[in-house]
């Protein structure tokens, strides 16, 4: 399967740059993908010709302006396989669309019920869960991770019972890059009458957010992992859940009426959408997932898999090094540790040989502790990504090795 990553580098204009006198190796993609240049454009296009305020206006400008925002939901709703298109709200990312369930949660939650989350959880899903649970007197249980990096499934239904009201867990985890079986992890907790959110921030990236098949409730994610802006991402919920759920903000757009001391709310999805949405970002986010659909995904995961593979070839064969996260089915996620030296150390050292990667706790600290570790460092690999990157990646690793010991 052919898969030309030269021509798919010419579209990101940062690759082209110079970090620290050196060519730009970017292994941070997990934190941020990089945009192609149609994502810029559909930027700069939107603020160049029809910068308007959507839904209100009676004017050319406006009317275009609307066009471009749900048409964007349209493309949305295709790439998640969502039945309805009203089901799709527009958000700041992963994070606020976490936050709007939880939110409403809160307020349905009684002393007694159980939320489930787990132990490999971003502080996103975790946090808001343990704050939604304080709040009502609720508890929240989590789920364990084995030594291979994946979720512990026999304990997980052994934590499922009549009380348990909500689950919510990664589709990827973004420290160990492990894939959860999302679908069956569904499956058992709907056979408790649980609702379920599936933290996509790292899943919906590879273009596996098929809602209907997951059957999940809620499915939260990011426009910035998925080569668009950021300040702009999706949460989908089902009708039927969403049209129950208690609002989140209040304010302009997600009102029917409104008198001096009472309102009613608009319908869907504009009932979660208070106040002047991202426009321009929402319709880069849609100029993104229509770039990242039409690419051959075989040739994508392949490519990206075989960078994984190598990698890790490396990786063991690298003295002092130890992998966190050996799942059998992961992404091009690569979190390890070095004998030698802090992570924190490791990044900076990397960084002044112009390799960008991630460290510290990655918003994961109870995962950290589970794996002992005070942080990790992290390369994480995308579709614009070469063997060359990798064999970078080892070089400038070996010389902050040597600087290390
Ligand atoms: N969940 C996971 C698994 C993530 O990787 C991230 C981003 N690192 C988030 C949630 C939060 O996403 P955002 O910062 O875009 O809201």
């Amino acid at each position: 399967m052919s898969f030309d990553v030269v021509a798919i580098r010419e579209q990101f204009p940062i690759l082209k740059r110079q970090v620290n006198g050196k060519p730009l190796v970017y292994l941070d993609n997990a934190a941020t993908t990089q945009k192609p240049q149609c994502v810029i454009d559909a930027m700069v296009d939107y603020y160049s010709n029809c910068n308007s305020n959507v839904h209100r206006g009676a004017h050319f400008l406006a009317d275009q302006a609307t066009r471009g925002f749900e048409n964007a939901r349209d493309i949305i709703q295709q790439f998640i396989n969502a039945p309805k298109r009203e089901e799709v709200i527009w958000t700041t990312g992963t994070t606020e669309s976490i936050n709007i369930v939880a939110n409403g949660l809160r307020t349905l939650l009684s002393p007694g019920d159980e939320v489930i989350a787990t132990e490999m959880d971003h502080h996103a899903n975790l946090v808001t869960w343990q704050h939604a649970c304080k709040e009502a007197g609720a508890t929240l249980r989590t789920v364990p991770v084995n030594d291979a990096g994946e979720l512990d499934q026999a304990a997980y239904e052994s934590l499922l019972n009549e009380n348990t009201k909500f689950v919510a867990f990664p589709h990827v985890s973004n420290v160990l890059g492990t894939i959860n079986p999302v679908k069956s992890m569904t499956e058992k907790a709907k056979q408790v009458d649980a609702l379920v959110l599936v933290d996509g921030a790292q899943g919906a990236a590879h273009g596996w957010a098929d809602v209907q098949d997951i059957g999940c409730d809620f499915y939260a994610f990011s426009a910035h992992k998925i080569y668009g802006p950021m300040g702009i991402g999706v949460l989908w919920g089902k009708e039927s859940v969403l049209e129950n759920w208690p609002v989140w903000r209040t304010g302009g757009e997600m009102i029917a009426t409104v008198t001096l001391q009472d309102a009613t709310w608009n319908v869907l999805p504009y009932r979660f959408e208070a106040g002047t949405p991202n426009v321009g970002g929402a319709i880069a986010m849609g100029e993104a997932v229509r770039w990242f659909s039409a690419l051959n995904q075989d040739a994508v995961l392949a490519h990206e898999n075989a960078l994984l593979a190598y990698a890790t070839e490396k990786a063991q064969a690298f003295e002092g090094l130890t992998i966190i996260g050996n799942a059998i089915n992961k992404i091009g996620v690569l979190s390890f540790v070095l004998e030698q030296g802090h992570p924190a150390d490791l990044g900076f050292l990397l960084d002044q040989q112009g390799i960008a990667i991630r460290t510290g706790d990655l918003c994961a600290q109870p995962l950290m502790s589970r794996f002992n570790v005070p942080g990790t460092a992290r390369a994480s690999f995308s579709i614009y990504n070469t063997f060359d990157d990798i064999d970078a990646l080892f070089v400038a690793l070996n010389k902050a090795k040597t600087m290390l010991s």
